[in-house]
């Protein structure tokens, strides 16, 4: 059967039943064609919390889902391979944080989305790429401090600090993104002199050199808006970021030109959801196998960072 036919099939067992389909723009680009909404985790988590569906199936990976889930405690979220996690999350346990708290008290926590609900759970507000900048500056404030508590991704933690003028302690150290923090000064450098006139957008999920070499810095749905705002034709978008990003960039702005830097963009943990897992999910949808549900205790402490995070951003 052809990817088309399935899509087709998903589209009509969706009509059937009462579902909701959020996928990250780093899915498989068969996903992201028959989801009802697509974005980065800032998105994401803004339409999670409006869904109005019994099921919401959320092609991802498992930490988004969780946020879901967090939000919407009275509907069933499922994801299509509950084998999709977020490496960078397991950087940071509940433990950790609770150890960081004790060693530095007064400071306030703030974490990534992308951590488990129990780390959530331990914080005093979450962040995404998209608004990392503004809540460190605006938790500061509030605590009255300039130093802050960030996990678990240290590059973002060293783009905030630059930025924002506050330090930010890493929990942990090591923390990041296997995805983007493997692009080089090297990959820069010739992505450069293969497009002298073109645009490079990365994440500040890289590091600080790769960085420094790029004309945007900014998150997923960041790079999409500045792409979509740009009106010069025909111009070349060099994509520092996963794949799937650029793959819709390219499906809904067939006039510019996109180059991924590197062909070590790709995140096979969210390339883990497929399109058949989609029909199979839709065909099973009361499956406990794919249920992801956030027990409410620690739902209920995790929604308060998440809710403040929404408040802010
Ligand atoms: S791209 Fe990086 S941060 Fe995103 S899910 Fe993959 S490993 Fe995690």
């Amino acid at each position: 059967m052809s990817v088309k036919q399935i899509q087709e099939e998903i589209l009509k067992l969706k009509k059937e039943q009462d579902v909701l389909i959020l996928a990250h723009y780093y899915q498989p680009i068969e996903i992201q064609e028959i989801a009802d909404h697509l974005g980065g985790s800032l998105g994401l988590s803004r339409l999670a919390n409006k869904a109005d569906t019994d099921y919401i199936i959320f092609a991802g990976v498992d930490f988004m889902a969780e946020t879901a889930s967090i939000l919407n405690q009275n509907k069933k979220v499922l994801i299509p391979n509950p084998e999709s996690c977020c490496p960078m999350a397991a950087y940071l346990t509940a433990d950790k944080v609770k150890e960081f708290r004790l060693n530095n008290p007064n400071l306030p926590v703030v974490v990534y989305v992308n951590t488990t609900a129990a780390v959530k759970a331990e914080s005093d507000i979450c962040c995404t790429s998209a608004n990392a900048v503004d809540i460190v500056k605006r938790i500061s404030s509030e605590f009255k401090t300039k130093t802050v508590l960030f996990g678990p991704d240290a590059n973002l933690a060293d783009y905030v600090e630059q930025k924002s003028g506050i330090k930010c302690i890493k929990m942990p150290e090591e923390g990041n993104c296997y995805v983007h923090s493997q692009l080089t000064i090297d990959d820069m450098e010739k992505i450069r002199i293969a497009y002298p006139n073109g645009e490079i957008l990365v994440h500040p999920e890289c590091i600080r050199e790769v960085r420094e070499l790029a004309d945007f810095v900014g998150s997923t749905g960041q790079m999409y808006n500045r792409v979509k705002n740009d009106t010069t034709v025909e111009k070349d978008f060099c994509i520092g970021t996963e794949k799937g990003l650029m793959e819709r960039m390219a499906q809904d702005f067939p006039k510019k030109n996109f180059h991924l830097i590197s062909e070590k963009l790709l995140c096979y943990n969210m390339k883990k959801n497929t399109i058949e897992l989609m029909r199979y999910v839709l065909e099973h949808l009361d499956d406990p196998m794919f249920e992801v549900k956030v027990p409410s205790e620690i739902a209920e402490r995790a929604l308060i960072p998440i809710e403040r995070m929404l408040e802010f951003s």
